[in-house]
């Protein structure tokens, strides 16, 4: 089997990449590498600096599998792995900032990430400013002489704004600042953020990648220019995955793009079934041709995943329990990305400091998962029913 994979289509990679069955006697899937103590054959071998594993949390054949896989996907320099997203967010954000830079993260991000840009980061010296996710190329209005870095996602957690993300790279990088993005709702599936211009590319592995709701792990992959100072920086915090989890994220990988293809279209039919609903103001998706950042979508996506926001219209939050708390199919829960289905009700007016949000009613967030989907919607009727009291 050949390992050039620079030819294939996405769908091939998530098959082909990281593996070398000829190198492990035949077997299709890498080896689970145990380790932490890896033995040389003589001092000389041991102090050279040319072996190529020398410690378990350095690297071993099992994470090599899995960065090699991502940087096939995502066009990346090289890539790290870290034991949940939010720790990936970390590393990212710690390998291009120090005491007394400033930093510009959209008003959408994950509310953890916000957590750790005002708690740690801020603790470190470094300051932490919030933009409109509708900013686009005005992000240069307000970058300061020291804004070192800007972190978009799109479309925003909860709120699911788009982004202008070739045009705030474009900005961001006229003025030498290195931008992080949060990519887990679309995966590099759908979405390319180092060939828009992104140099470190995030993805909470715990959702799409892994896919079955068993698993935490993050993954950063860097850009040429970015790289370098992203490995030195997970090296010296210490971050290593065990080695089971990496086979499962491995083996969630080969099937992604199925699974992705079908959380799409059914995420794509609830969503035009909530849009006719009477109870529903808005659908927040962006692949529908109502959202407001569909031609953005448009533009640079290449799919849309299962993960989508209803705004209801003013409704007592009793009634809105009643629907939730009753879902057979539906479970309440945080995190997304498995094969089942879930929802949540959020309300990002609690956290947002650079932009109010502006709702008809209570927002609801559902992920949608792999059941049949005249299920869930039976599911979703029953709801409204209870809604309805
Ligand atoms: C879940 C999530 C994360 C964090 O991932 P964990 O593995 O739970 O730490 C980061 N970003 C987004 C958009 C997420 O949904």
């Amino acid at each position: 089997m050949s390992s050039k994979t620079s030819d294939q289509r996405p769908d091939t990679l998530l098959v082909t990449a990281g593996r070398h069955p000829h190198e492990n006697h035949g077997f299709v899937n890498p080896p689970v590498i145990h380790a932490s103590t890896v033995l040389f054959e003589t001092v000389d071998a041991m102090t050279s600096k040319g072996a190529r594993y020398t410690y378990g949390r350095r690297g071993t054949p099992t994470s090599e599998a899995l960065e090699e896989a991502l940087d096939a996907l995502e066009g990346s320099a090289g890539s790290v792995l870290a034991p949940s997203g939010l720790g990936a967010i970390s590393i990212a954000l710690l390998s291009c900032l120090s005491a007394g830079d400033h930093l510009l993260v959209t008003d959408s991000v994950y509310q953890p990430t916000r957590h750790l840009c005002d708690t740690v980061l801020s603790r470190l010296g470094i300051e932490t400013s919030y933009f409109d996710p509708l900013i686009g190329a005005d992000i240069g209005s307000v970058m300061r002489g020291k804004t070192r870095a800007v972190f978009v996602e799109a479309p925003g957690s909860q709120t699911f704004e788009m982004q202008d993300v070739p045009a705030i790279t474009a900005a961001a990088k006229a003025r030498g600042a290195t931008v992080l993005m949060d990519n887990t709702w679309a995966t590099p599936l759908f979405f390319k953020p180092l060939a828009h211009g992104v140099d470190l590319s995030i993805q909470a592995g715990t959702k799409y990648i892994v896919g079955h709701s068993d698993v935490m792990l993050g993954t950063v992959s860097a850009s040429e220019g970015a790289w370098k100072a992203l490995k030195a920086t997970h090296g010296a915090m210490g971050q290593a995955v065990g080695p089971d989890d990496i086979y499962l994220a491995l083996r969630g990988l080969r099937t992604m793009g199925v699974r992705l293809a079908r959380h799409q279209e059914s995420a794509l039919k609830v969503a035009r079934w909530l849009e006719g609903r009477p109870e529903v103001a808005r659908v927040l998706y962006p692949a529908l041709e109502s959202d407001p950042g569909h031609a953005l979508w448009r533009r640079d996506f290449s799919g849309a995943s299962g993960l989508l926001g209803v705004v209801l219209h003013d409704v007592a939050m009793e009634r809105v329990k009643a629907m939730l708390d009753g879902l057979a199919l539906f479970g309440l829960g945080y995190s997304w990305g498995g094969f089942e289905s879930l929802a949540i009700h959020a309300d990002p007016r609690g956290y947002r400091t650079a932009t109010t949000w502006q709702a008809e009613g209570p927002l609801v967030r559902f992920h949608i998962g792999l059941e049949d989907v005249e299920d869930l919607l039976a599911d979703l009727a029953a709801g409204f029913d209870r809604l309805a009291g």
